[in-house]
């Protein structure tokens, strides 16, 4: 199996086995965000745990795409600390605005790799983005800091 082909194995299967997609029991921050042009919506919820690590649920629907990058998302950065989600989601974001060019460190982001392919198709990049925007955009509103807000786009 090729990597390509390897890469949509993985999308496809965080499609249709998503983790993470539940409610929140004690949500601090909520973000709902919606990608017009493809119908994608998702809803991410956080949490900051006493020993500082961050939780995450989702609820959504929409495209492949949309769906997945949300169970990624959710599996990635489920019980991180706060700075190293924080560099998981700007590691994401990095590599969809690389057009495909940039090698995708695994160590950082995990099945995150397997959209390095959608990257060359801009009008899915939104799509792949759109949870995590909501996720940083859920930290900010509960006060789970970002140092780098407003970089996803
Ligand atoms: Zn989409």
């Amino acid at each position: 199996m090729n990597v390509e082909s390897l890469y949509q194995e993985i999308i496809l299967d965080h499609y249709k086995n998503p983790r993470g997609k539940h409610p929140l029991a004690e949500a601090e921050g909520e973000s709902y965000q919606v990608n017009p042009t493809c119908g994608d919506e998702v809803t991410v919820q956080v949490a900051r745990d006493r020993d500082g690590h961050l939780h995450v649920g989702y609820e959504g629907q929409g495209c492949s795409i949309s769906q997945a990058s949300a169970s990624v998302m959710a599996e990635m950065v489920e019980g991180m600390d706060v700075s190293t989600a924080d560099a998981v989601r700007h590691a994401f974001v990095e590599l969809m605005h690389s057009k495909g060019a940039v090698e995708p460190d695994e160590e950082v982001l995990g099945d995150g790799v397997a959209f390095v392919g959608v990257a060359k198709y801009p009008a899915r990049i939104k799509c792949a983005l759109l949870p995590w925007m909501a996720l940083q955009d859920a930290q900010v509103k509960a006060g789970i800091g970002t140092e780098d807000q407003g970089e996803a786009r």
